[in-house]
């Protein structure tokens, strides 16, 4: 086989490309998780796409279940027609997911990724409550089409729109000042008193574990707080579980932990199983209020992603699944307090939740060392934050503990070599 000429890559596409520069291999084979380059180099995979292979990748249910209705002719392309395969996930998506957790929803597929479910949110809070603003976060990320970029805490991304990104109020995220000073205090005050010049807002928009912004992990009471605001104030809440939710933090939902009911949940990422695109905006059934086709997309739902998301789901049949991403959470949580503890000149402090860790460096541009240190012994691992000073640790929820081990040991050896 030819090796690929890279230059193609330079010449023809964009300047706006992102991961390869950060992995700069050509990348050919793949299985739970571990990846290989058209070298033949071997990979452990803590990046798992951005969370978008939370199963790991080529899992042999999923692909076998895809396989065979690829081989019955399965409707591929059907827009939002009635389909088997989706009449199969909507029925295991109640019936694994959202009723033994007495959730109620309606599902709604606003299209093929993150973007669009976030798209979907806000237009219908703004529709539903007939009022403009949103309350998003500092370091939040939603997503890069307008209305996802206006609710995304990060100044360099929002440059990109090229007009002013409106109706949308940014505060603190929790601990995004100090301990002791709470966002909620002066949201409260704002939302109780008024004298602030700011409308009340139709939704507040958040992540439970901030993923791109630097996996800033919001404590249980200030998101229960938040959640009784809103409540009191008829403000929707939206959970964008988009990077957060699908198991990553230890729960299927991110927002398990501290028993929230957000009125709107964005999902996508892993929810399609095998990589594969799909996206869901869940909301509460009073929502519901759009007319047919009042909101639509050509490639809402995908067949095949509903294929293999079904087979995803039936994961979370078992307690043990869980378990195991909680003692693989735990692992992972002890490790990085050690080498903090064992590396001081790191000045690192551990973040996150579940399997949504990652260490953050007081001189940022020692976690970017620690990522292309481990990409040359073979671990691929990216940065978060917005000056990527968090090198962030995103196996696969089904990595075996060997695979982890394995990962942590050349994460170790990384730190060494980056401080020299
Ligand atoms: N929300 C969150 C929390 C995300 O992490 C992302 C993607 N990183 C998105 C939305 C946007 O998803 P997509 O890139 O599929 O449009």
């Amino acid at each position: 086989m030819n090796k690929t000429d890279m230059k193609i890559f330079e010449e023809k596409e964009s300047e706006v490309r992102s991961y390869c520069r950060s992995f700069p291999a050509v990348f050919t084979k793949a299985k739970g998780s571990t990846m290989w380059d058209e070298d033949g180099n071997e990979y452990i995979d803590f990046f798992a796409g951005a969370g978008a292979l939370n199963y790991g990748h080529n899992d042999e249910k999923m692909k076998q279940a895809l396989v065979d209705y690829i081989m019955s002719d399965g409707i591929t392309h059907s827009l939002d027609m009635a389909t088997s395969p989706k009449a199969t996930f909507l029925t295991a998506f109640n019936q694994i997911i959202l009723e033994p957790r007495g959730l109620n929803y309606k599902v709604m597929f606003p299209g093929p990724t993150g973007t669009n479910t976030v798209e979907a949110a806000l237009k219908l809070a703004r529709k539903v409550t007939g009022r403009t603003d949103i309350i998003s976060f500092t370091n939040g990320f939603h997503g890069m089409t307008i209305g996802s970029l206006s609710v995304t805490g990060n100044a360099f991304k929002r440059k990109g729109a090229g007009i002013p990104l409106t109706n949308v109020v940014t505060m603190p995220y929790d601990n995004f000042l100090t301990d002791e000073l709470d966002t909620l205090d002066y949201l409260e005050q704002f939302l109780t008193e008024g004298g602030s010049g700011v409308d009340i807002p139709a939704a507040v928009i958040l992540e439970t574990v901030q993923g791109e912004g630097g996996i800033n992990a919001a404590r249980t009471e200030w998101l229960q707080r938040l959640e009784r605001l809103c409540k009191e104030h008829d403000i929707l809440m939206i959970i964008d579980d988009v990077q957060a939710g699908i198991g990553r933090t230890g729960t299927f939902f991110s927002f398990e932990e501290a028993g929230l009911t957000p009125d709107i949940v964005c999902l996508s990422k892993s929810i399609g199983g095998y990589g594969l695109p799909l996206a869901l905006t869940l909301f509460k059934p009073e929502l519901d209020i759009w007319e047919p086709g009042e909101h639509n997309g050509t490639f809402r739902g995908n067949n095949h992603a509903f294929v293999t998301a079904t087979v995803a789901l039936e994961n979370w049949k078992t307690p043990d699944f869980q378990d195991s991403i909680q003692r693989k959470a735990e692992l992972v949580h002890h490790f990085l307090t050690a080498i903090v503890e064992k590396y001081p000149d790191l000045k690192g402090t551990v973040k996150g939740r579940g399997l949504m860790k990652g260490i953050r460096c007081e001189d940022c541009s020692l976690a970017g060392s620690v990522a292309a240190e481990a990409f040359k012994r073979g671990l691929i691992m990216e940065t978060a934050g917005f000056d990527d000073e968090v090198f962030k640790l995103f196996p696969a929820v089904t990595i075996p503990e060997e695979t982890l081990k394995a990962g942590l040991e050349i994460i170790e050896e990384s730190v060494r070599a980056a401080l020299g």
